[in-house]
């Protein structure tokens, strides 16, 4: 199997402990050989030089690695000293997202949308990054209807993103529609798909709700089933989620990106058995 659109994503760990921790799930990860690993960007600056520090650490380690940046709470003069540490560090790639705003922050500031930030990066970057933008096969919750949505998508893409990395998702449908609409737009950039592999029922539920990702009614009564037994949690959601990778790889996905919560185990899993 084909592995060039295949990434993994890490959060900026927030501890010496936590470093260390991941220092090790890189090593075993990167024996699945990934294009790239990203790393998250924390809106309202909690975790920015975190981002950058792990990148650094990652591109010293031999591997390819894309900050997330996110716009909300920023200003241009901000923006663009990051853009500058990020061309002086010879990164080449990032993920562009509006961000969320804590919660009390009262709203405002210079970018509102992600395109902005898009147009912004290339009217001062011109083309040294590779941008990935995020795109919601079941629809950004704050979004008005999935047709504003998909237009914002596009508007991304028209700013000058270069590729797409879904939202999580367990319905290959939501995504096969998605992608279908979008070409029908003239947006015809790749449309990776986020994996979230399955091995917490409680952390799951926490943050679907939070993303707007939908958990099939099958699935969350057979995972809330299992109740304290992990070891069955595990097993089935590694059946789940490899025969949604192995449909979306059939239908045409163009590669897939894993959100790995800094865990090696599930996406390893995941990988062998795709590439059996
Ligand atoms: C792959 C991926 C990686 C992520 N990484 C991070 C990260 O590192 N850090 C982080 O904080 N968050 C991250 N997120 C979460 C993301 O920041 C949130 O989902 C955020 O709410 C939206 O970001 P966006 O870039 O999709 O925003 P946008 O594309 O700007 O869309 C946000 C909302 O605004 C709507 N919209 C867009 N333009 C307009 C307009 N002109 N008028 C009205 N409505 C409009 C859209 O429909 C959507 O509902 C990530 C999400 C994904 C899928």
């Amino acid at each position: 199997m084909e592995t060039h659109n295949f990434s993994i994503e890490f959060f900026p760990p927030k501890t010496d402990e936590g470093a260390d921790k991941l220092r090790v799930v890189r090593q075993k990860l990167a024996l699945l050989a990934p294009k790239y690993f990203s790393v998250t960007f924390g809106a309202g600056g909690t975790t920015q030089q975190g981002t950058l520090q792990t990148v650094l650490e990652i591109q010293s380690e031999g591997h390819a690695a894309a900050p997330h940046l996110s716009c909300v709470g920023g200003t241009a003069e901000s923006l663009r000293a990051i853009l500058q540490q990020f061309q002086d560090s010879g990164i080449r790639r990032l993920v562009a997202l509006r961000g969320d705003l804590p919660s009390g922050y009262g709203g405002g500031g210079e970018f509102r949308y992600a395109n902005e930030l898009v147009e912004f990066i290339r009217k001062e970057t011109g083309d040294w990054f590779h941008i990935e933008v995020a795109a919601y096969p079941e629809m950004h919750p704050q979004a008005r209807s999935p047709q504003d949505d998909l237009q914002a998508f596009a508007r991304k893409v028209q700013a000058g993103a270069n590729a797409a990395i879904t939202q999580y998702f367990y319905n290959a449908d939501a995504y096969f529609e998605f992608v279908d609409n979008a070409r029908k737009l003239g947006v015809d950039v790749p449309v990776v798909a986020g994996i979230m592999p399955i091995t917490n029922y409680t952390q799951l539920m926490r943050f679907s709700d939070m993303c707007g990702a939908e958990i099939p009614r099958w699935v969350r009564m057979k995972l809330a089933s299992y109740g304290d037994d992990t070891a069955s949690i595990k097993a089935f959601g590694l059946d789940v989620v490899t025969s949604l990778c192995e449909r979306l790889l059939a239908g045409g996905a163009p590669g897939l990106h894993f959100y790995s919560m800094n865990q090696a185990a599930a996406t390893t899993a995941i990988w062998q058995r795709l590439v059996k």
